[in-house]
């Protein structure tokens, strides 16, 4: 069989750890034992794509969660949706599996430490997954620039990586997490309720430029639609904004 271009580069990723991180959200960690490990840049994603005994093959977007510098291993975060094709099979793997990777891809959502004095990093559910990459390499390379990651959720366990969130949160005064639920009414004092706004933006950063600072965006269509537009309501530069569509 001749294979293209594209088909020619998926290399084997083998299953070092596999294991919830929030209630929906899975982790995986990969190894790359005969590959080379793929050298990518926080935000940027990875096809994975799974073969069936009987040559059914079925691929799907994901993005990097790891920091690029941790090079032991590459985890990705994964929403396990009900009737999901790929994300169900996956939730069904153990150590030692294997599957194939592709990538890294795409060069417009890509945050490093040093990019910038101030940077806003907001996400909703499975889409602050290149959202962590970022915030964990930040953390590795120890700069004194601020961050602040704004995320949304709909109850409190659907927080991937939550501990090791706030740990990091604890270890750096320049890291400010602001973190709204929307589908519980009561939740403690630590959380926000409601839905990413205007309102909950303007108290979330008042500290920022909005002028100047970077800002990331990750989820689905319509909230990176309301998020934007809510942020250059108030003020923010529509040269400094990126987003990432989960579709
Ligand atoms: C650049 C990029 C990066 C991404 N990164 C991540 C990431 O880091 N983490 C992550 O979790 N996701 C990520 N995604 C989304 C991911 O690629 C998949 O779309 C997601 O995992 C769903 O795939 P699936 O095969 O599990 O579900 P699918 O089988 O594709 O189904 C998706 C949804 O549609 C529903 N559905 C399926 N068939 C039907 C039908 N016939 N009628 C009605 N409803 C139906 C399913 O119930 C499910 O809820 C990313 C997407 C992009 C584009």
């Amino acid at each position: 069989m001749t294979q293209t271009k594209a088909e020619s580069n998926w290399i084997n990723a083998t299953i070092k750890e596999i294991r919830y991180v929030s209630q929906t959200m899975l982790g995986i960690k990969a190894v790359f034992e005969e590959s080379p490990f793929p050298a990518f840049e926080p935000g940027q994603h990875f096809d994975i794509r799974l073969t069936s005994e009987n040559g059914y093959q079925a691929q799907r977007s994901y993005s990097a969660a790891s920091a690029s510098s941790q090079n032991e291993y590459l985890e990705f975060g994964i929403d396990v949706l009900p009737d999901g094709e790929v994300s169900g099979y996956l939730a069904t793997l153990k150590p030692d599996d294997k599957f194939e990777i592709r990538g890294p891809i795409g060069r417009h959502f890509i945050w490093n430490p040093g990019n910038a004095k101030e940077t806003i990093l907001i996400g909703g559910g499975s889409g602050v997954v290149p959202l962590f990459s970022m915030i964990r390499e930040y953390s590795a390379a120890r700069v004194q620039d601020k961050l602040t990651f704004i995320n949304s959720f709909r109850t409190v366990r659907d927080i991937p990586w939550q501990d090791e969130l706030e740990n990091l949160a604890q270890e750096n005064q320049n890291l400010d997490l602001y973190t709204t639920i929307t589908r519980e009414s009561r939740v403690s004092e630590r959380y926000h309720s409601g839905r990413i706004n205007r309102e909950i933006l303007n108290k979330a950063l008042e500290k920022y430029n909005l002028e100047t600072a970077a800002v990331y965006i990750c989820g689905s269509n319509s909230f990176v639609e309301a998020v934007s537009q809510s942020l250059l309501d108030l003020g923010a530069a529509f040269h400094n904004i990126k987003t990432e569509r989960y579709g």
